[in-house]
């Protein structure tokens, strides 16, 4: 295995954000993690790699996923509604969250196994967004960060060729990731998975404090924002705990940020927990409406609750959306043309 690596070396791709720190380890600052990696190691994540005394990223060339995604799916309701996303990803996470649903390729590679995946150039994605007629790529199913590379390479070309980028990240960046892919960066979902740190250690592998400080950055920055919390019964929603992810979104992040909460179903390590009850769901939103949110979306129920945007003001309909499926845009110049109220996100 070591000697292959080695005789690929030349081909495997150069790291960005990490460095040498003088004692025969590199450190990554690609995420929260900011892992010490001995020669030959590799960061949590599985997919970089100390090759040598460097940090090599080694999903760069292994997409693993390519759809047409409705930009709805991602969720990002507030940007360029009804519009399609040429959708990416490549192996591997930083995390490790037992309720993931797309585990199957965020926690491979597996111990001992191959990186699945096929070379795709940044070009050649490029070229496949535009001949599908989608409006932008986005990075998601895993995390962009750990493949931040080919994401950014991506989002270059694709910024010259009047496409938007878009991200769906655990947000378990650092200021450092923040700061490089941000120039490039239109729009983003973050997942706010709960608000408590022990959750985040015990569930998902994480820490909580990085997570609030990369969405008080990106917000900060003005990149179009979105949050999302899976609400999994016993884990996360109790009334209090919603009511601190709320207040936060409302005070720190702004009243105007979609906050979409979304329903649970058993998978990965927990396969056998219930999905969350319709009625869980609907406190979540009442709970957000109290703390000020004008904007909440229930995810994974669609056709149950009402997945429209109405206006803040008159509570007539901007966006008639049903699933992914948009049927009419109501909104002027970022207003309601009804009432004047402005709708926050990006219509045109
Ligand atoms: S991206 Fe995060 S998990 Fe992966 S090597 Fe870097 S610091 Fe570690």
């Amino acid at each position: 295995m070591l000697e292959r690596i080695m005789a690929e070396d030349k081909k495997l791709h150069d790291a960005i954000l990490w460095k040498a720190t003088g004692d025969g380890l590199v450190q990554c600052f690609a995420c929260a993690h900011r892992c010490r990696i001995p020669e030959w190691g590799f960061g949590k994540c599985r997919v970089r790699h100390n090759v040598g005394g460097k940090l090599k990223a080694l999903s760069y060339n292994h997409v693993i996923a390519m759809n047409v995604d409705p930009i709805e799916k991602k969720p990002l309701f507030h940007f360029l509604p009804g519009t399609t996303s040429f959708s990416i990803a490549t192996p591997g996470c930083n995390l490790t969250c037992n309720f993931c649903q797309n585990w199957r390729i965020s926690q491979s590679p597996g111990e001992g196994a191959g990186l699945e995946g096929q070379e795709v150039s940044p070009s050649e994605i490029v070229e496949r967004a535009l001949e599908s007629g989608c409006r932008s790529i986005s990075c998601t199913y895993t995390e962009p960060t750990v493949f931040i590379e080919l994401a950014m390479d991506t989002a270059k070309l694709a910024r010259k060729r009047g496409l938007k980028n878009c991200f769906v990240s655990n947000g378990f960046m650092t200021p450092e990731a923040v700061e490089q892919i941000s120039p490039y960066l239109d729009a983003i979902n973050v997942d706010l998975k709960c608000f408590s740190d022990e959750t985040y250690k015990d569930i998902c592998g994480g820490r909580l404090q990085p997570v609030l400080d990369c969405l008080k950055s990106l917000s900060a920055l003005g990149v179009w924002m979105e949050v999302t919390t899976l609400v999994v019964p016993g884990m996360n929603d109790s009334p209090g705990e919603l009511k601190q992810i709320a207040e936060f979104i409302s005070a720190e992040l702004g009243t105007g940020v979609p906050w979409h909460v979304s329903r649970f179903h058993g998978d990965y390590n927990m396969s056998t927990r219930l999905p969350t009850s319709v009625e869980t769901l609907e406190l979540a939103c009442s709970v957000g409406r109290e703390a000020g949110l004008k904007y909440i979306y229930c995810g994974n129920v669609h056709g149950i609750l009402d997945e429209r945007t109405l206006c803040p003001g008159c509570r007539s309909v901007m966006v008639d959306r049903r699933g992914f499926n948009v049927s009419g845009v109501n909104i002027l110049n970022g207003t309601c043309p009804d009432c004047g109220e402005l709708i926050e996100g990006v219509w045109e």
